[in-house]
């Protein structure tokens, strides 16, 4: 028995848990909030399940790894530092790099660093976060799990851009994808638990979230992802456009005046289902509104249902078959009523049929086939978990027994 440490460092924010392994427990996790503020959140999952938070001045990313090693101190969850293994940092982008998970050296910080272009909100912060856990705990192996890895195994006809190629080559400007190290968890447990590890498998899966990515599997590999070079592309979101003519940045910054920045930051933080209901980004919000009558609200969800049923429909068109379609994250974990939506679309021509009742019972981190016994492919809802997989991954790349 042996703890590992799964980590995801943001330019403000330091998320964490701390399992045994290899038997898989949770023993706390937590968050370090508004690093560089005077009044920081510290909050940590107490072994009796209740969460401990204090407020307090954290000047710095260092401080709040003090801060988390301290606290698991204090709650009785580590009584020595010996006792870390491993830990695992959630890398956003990278690049062409890796298509795995990689142990945290010198070349892994170069390359990186050099990414930060293609990912500047993320990859400059998880450097920052693994040098402070260096700086605490030099004898601790590292490892770096990315969100594209998974991803690399799709095809140049899948992952280069219909541009120059000069674009590719000088600017690696390619498909990259995001959330690998989610469908990498469903995609592992589907084909184990409901396919039972057959040949030939074929299945998509549906990361729904604020931000949210499709990814079409074959054989546990991926063969094409939703979001493109950065997490702006693909379908529609909380508050991301999804894919749309490229004409219409050019047309607005011309007719607008506005910055390709401001437009570009429009575009990811502002549009999406909250620029098209003007209610909320927010499902359980927009899901209300319709239900009073907002017509807003109503043509959001449409629009929203309508791109995704043409992903699932074209992927599964990809994929020649599908054995098994799965549902994750904010929305497709816990919105019976979006997860219908989308449905309702994928019926006539698809086939697809949703267990009315199954899939109305299934939210709050349950896992359940929701699909009716006539639908051409099964449905499965499966929590994900990219933390264990994190963890998973160090215990894995650092040989800990
Ligand atoms: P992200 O990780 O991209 O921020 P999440 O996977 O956490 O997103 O999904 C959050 C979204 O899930 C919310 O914005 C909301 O639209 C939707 N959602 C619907 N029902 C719930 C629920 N019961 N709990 C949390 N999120 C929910």
């Amino acid at each position: 028995m042996f703890k590992v440490m799964a980590v995801n460092a943001g330019s403000s924010s330091m998320k964490f848990k701390l399992y045994e392994m290899p038997e898989e427990k949770v023993l706390t996790g937590g968050n370090v909030e508004r690093i560089g503020h005077d009044d920081a959140i510290f909050s940590i999952l107490a072994k009796d399940g209740t969460k401990h938070k204090k407020i307090l001045p954290v000047k710095d990313h260092s401080v709040a790894v003090q801060l988390i090693i301290q606290g698991m101190k204090d709650e009785g969850i580590i009584q020595d530092l010996k006792e870390i293994k491993g830990i695992g940092h959630r890398i956003v982008q990278g690049g062409p790099y890796f298509s795995d998970s990689a142990l945290f050296n010198k070349d892994t910080e170069d390359k990186i660093e050099s990414l930060i272009p293609l990912a500047p909100l993320h990859n400059g912060p998880h450097l920052i976060g693994f040098r402070a856990f260096k700086k605490a705990l030099p004898d601790v192996g590292q490892i770096a799990v990315f969100d594209t890895s998974f991803h690399q195994t799709m095809a140049p006809e899948d992952y280069l851009f219909p541009i120059k190629r000069e674009y590719y080559e000088k600017y690696k400007c390619r498909r990259y994808g995001a959330h690998g190290t989610s469908h990498r968890y469903l995609a592992q447990k589907a084909i184990h638990e409901y396919l039972h590890d057959k040949k030939d498998t074929r299945i998509i899966t549906l990361h729904i979230g604020s931000g949210a990515s499709l990814c079409a599997i074959r054989d546990g590999k991926c063969v094409l992802t939703s979001m493109g070079l950065t997490p702006l592309g693909g379908i529609m979101m909380g508050t991301r456009t999804g894919d749309m003519d490229p004409s219409v940045f050019n047309y607005l910054v011309t007719s607008t005046g506005r910055t390709a920045e401001s437009l570009f930051q429009e575009f990811n933080k502002e549009s999406g289902l909250q620029a098209v209901s003007e209610v909320s980004n927010d499902t359980r919000d927009i899901e209300a509104a319709a239900l009073k009558g907002d017509e807003k609200a109503k043509l959001a969800i449409k629009m929203w249902a309508l791109r995704l049923s043409q992903f699932i429909a074209s992927y599964a068109c990809r994929l020649g078959h599908v054995d098994l379609i799965v549902w994750s994250a904010g929305i497709g974990e816990n919105s019976p009523y979006f997860r219908k939506a989308v449905i309702d679309e994928c019926t006539e021509f698809m086939g697809l049929k949703l267990d009315a009742k199954k899939n109305e019972e299934t939210y709050g981190g349950k896992e359940e086939i929701i699909s009716s016994k006539d639908s051409s492919i099964p449905m499965v809802v499966i929590p994900t978990d990219e933390e264990l997989m994190i963890a998973r991954d160090t215990v894995r790349l650092l040989k800990l027994k």
